[in-house]
């Protein structure tokens, strides 16, 4: 069978690099409780709760037998269930979308990540669980902040789509303020966003990325990557193309490329790169690694664990929004893309 974390075969659920990574060596090979019970679960916890979303989630913790248990304090473990197919579209690749999403960010292009997995109810039924990054090793909370809070961006002063109002270059300028030595957090910012337009992932936004530092410590870092979707699948009306705009003032730096095509070509993510202060040199390694790993991320959507339409829309979306996309470029707006040498070798 496939090892429902890194997708290879495995003779198990999980197979022993998987179980160590998500389980710390414990043999996990389900929930011992069903959907229904997550339900009723969640709606004794609801009060207390402080993880939110549009997605029911419920924390999760190991108890003194190393079951996997439900829990409203200290939980280890992020556990969400599909939604019911009258709240989204598709709602049953959910869970698998998120998994391979997740997974895609993780193996092929080695962003720092959620360690994440697909889990079964006791009734069979496969569901996302994901481990929280914000413990060390021993145990001691992380001191977390979200780009909203690192921006200081609340629901009374920009509105309650607060968390859509801001760019990816004001969250690209928090990094050099807060994180010293920040080119290496930049460049991986940048990815993030590169592959978070690629997935279609149009709710990449300000919740969806954080700073956290160990609590006797100074200086942050970014967390690893998480919720991680290709969210056109499932939401077809959805407004916005990734969630955030990638400039701070849009009106200042509309090229003419945006102009013509109204979403993001090459020419855009040329200038952001540059507006963050990426060099050339490491712009081509950007996407020398993207392009390169193509075929691998079509293997993997082949192994995952989307249904065969859930597969053929993820594979035709990354496709189009690679190629028509990301590295379209519009020769008679004069534009000459950097990158163009990169993208002719690969593509
Ligand atoms: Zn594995």
């Amino acid at each position: 069978m496939r090892c429902h974390s890194c997708l290879a075969q495995s003779a198990k659920i999980y197979c022993p690099k998987c179980m160590k990574e998500l389980f710390g060596g414990r043999k996990v090979s389900g929930l011992s409780f069903n959907k229904q019970e997550f339900y009723q679960k969640r709606k004794e916890y609801a009060k207390r709760i402080s993880i939110s979303g549009i997605q029911d989630k419920l924390s999760l913790a190991f108890d003194e037998h190393n079951t996997l248990v439900t829990t409203d304090i200290e939980g280890r473990y992020i556990l969400k269930p599909s939604p019911s197919e009258e709240q989204v579209d598709n709602s049953h690749d959910i869970c698998a979308n998120e998994h391979l999403s997740m997974q895609i960010s993780k193996q092929i292009f080695k962003i720092p990540t959620a360690d994440s997995a697909l889990i079964p109810f006791s009734s069979g039924e496969l569901a996302y669980i994901t481990k929280r990054f914000d413990y060390d090793k021993n145990g001691q909370k992380l001191d977390q902040e979200d780009f909203a809070a690192v921006l200081a961006y609340t629901s009374d002063k920009q509105g309650k789509n607060y968390k859509y109002e801001s760019s990816y270059e004001a969250c690209a300028k928090a990094i050099q303020m807060y994180i010293p030595a920040s080119m290496p957090a930049l460049e991986d910012f940048y990815q993030r966003i590169v592959v978070n337009y690629l997935i279609g992932n149009a709710d990449a936004h300000l919740k969806n990325f954080s700073l956290y530092r160990a609590q006797e410590r100074k200086d942050r870092s970014l967390t690893p990557n998480y919720d991680l979707l290709y969210t056109r699948y499932h939401i077809l009306n959805e407004e916005g193309y990734m969630g955030l705009d990638l400039f701070e003032n849009e009106m200042d730096s509309p090229t003419k490329a945006f102009e013509a095509m109204g979403y993001y070509t090459l020419e855009d993510f040329e200038l952001f790169a540059e507006k963050i202060g990426i060099k050339t040199k490491r712009l081509e390694k950007i996407f020398e690694r993207i392009l390169v790993s193509t075929p691998e991320v079509i293997k993997m959507i082949k192994h995952s664990f989307l249904s065969e339409k859930g597969k053929e829309a993820y594979r035709k979306n990354y496709e189009e929004r690679l190629k028509l996309h990301l590295c379209y470029s519009i020769e008679q707006y004069g534009f000459s893309g950097k990158m163009q040498k990169v993208i002719d070798r690969f593509l």
